[in-house]
């Protein structure tokens, strides 16, 4: 269970959080959605220990984890695939993904919920390039890349910041069928997506953000209603 309880957070004098609350239970599919500007990747880099939350908390398992720095998240089950992904260019795929696996691996001391051979199964493209740069991959691999490196830190909790953004049709179909997959063996998932129709193929329910607050919910089952009203979308998503 992850936990945000007015959490407020911005850059030098802008406040870009203001005091906001949500949680995503086990094995669950929550979404963010909003427009552009809205705070989404703020909140994520707070979640992530990226940007300092100026006030509030951030509970994982019954742990704070406000103050935890990015590389210490692994420890408490949470792995973030970040919008620019994050990926060290110059190492081969098989380095990225060894760096996580060794991480991972202190994490879950033996009991790993994710093998090697299963998370490059998931992806084999990647496993057609695992000793290529990772700055030689299109950006759809590199996304790939970045997922299945997270999934060897071992989480139960996965946040995704619009994996979707810039990628071909194909290339998030493949993506998509992924976090399908991984739903039905229990991830938990926080996706932060712009494009709700993306969001309500694979999400239970989601927090709607508005220049920095939560300003609607759509509860579980309410998704279609929720895409029906044009006022809502209008108001919220532009
Ligand atoms: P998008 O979908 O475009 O990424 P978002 O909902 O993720 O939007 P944020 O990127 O969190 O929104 O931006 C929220 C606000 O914070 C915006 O007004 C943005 O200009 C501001 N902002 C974001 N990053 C910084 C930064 N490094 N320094 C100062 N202001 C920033």
């Amino acid at each position: 269970m992850l936990e945000v309880t007015s959490v407020s957070a911005g850059y030098g004098a802008l406040t870009v959080l203001n005091d906001i609350s949500l949680k995503v239970g086990d094995g669950e599919a929550v979404a963010l959605v909003g427009a552009n500007g809205a705070g989404k990747t703020t909140l994520v880099r707070t979640i992530c220990g990226l940007l300092r939350a100026r006030s509030g908390r951030i509970v994982k398992n019954g742990t704070d984890v406000t103050s935890t720095p990015p590389h210490d998240l692994s420890q408490h089950g949470l792995a973030v695939v970040l919008e620019n992904r994050r990926l060290f260019g110059e190492l081969s795929v098989r380095e990225n993904l060894v760096l996580a696996e060794t991480v991972g691996r202190k994490v879950r001391r033996g009991n790993m919920r994710f093998a090697w051979d299963e998370v490059t199964a998931l992806f084999p493209v990647v496993k057609e390039r695992l000793d290529s740069p990772v700055e030689l991959l299109s950006g759809g691999q590199q996304q790939m890349v970045a997922i299945a490196r997270a999934l060897l830190l071992q989480p139960d909790l996965l946040i995704m910041d619009e994996p979707s953004t810039g990628l071909a049709p194909k290339v998030v179909k493949d993506i998509l069928l992924v976090i399908k997959a991984l739903r039905e063996r229990g991830m938990g998932l926080l996706l932060i997506e712009q494009n709700v129709g993306i969001a309500a193929e694979i999400t239970d329910r989601a927090y709607v953000m508005a220049v920095g607050s939560i300003v609607h919910e759509v509860g579980p089952g309410e998704w279609q209603s929720f895409l029906k009203d044009e006022r809502l979308i209008r108001a919220y998503l532009g």
